[in-house]
């Protein structure tokens, strides 16, 4: 049991669960890199977005110190 995981995504507006992936940015921000989403419900059609921490770009992938 994972009491913290939220595979479900919903809707900020109408909390339907279905949604739409419509498309998928990096921004970059004095804080840092981030991968913004983007998604639209299909209940009420209302976009939304969301802001995750970009993974760290392959940078020393393999030992390059
Ligand atoms: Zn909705």
């Amino acid at each position: 049991m994972t009491p913290f995981e939220r595979p479900d995504r919903c809707c900020p507006k109408c909390s339907h669960k279905g949604y739409m992936f419509r498309a998928r940015k990096s921004v970059e921000v004095p804080e840092g890199k981030f991968v913004e989403t983007k998604y639209r419900c299909r209940s009420c059609s209302h976009e939304w977005r969301e802001r995750i921490p970009a993974p760290p770009e392959s940078k020393g992938a393999e030992d390059a110190a």
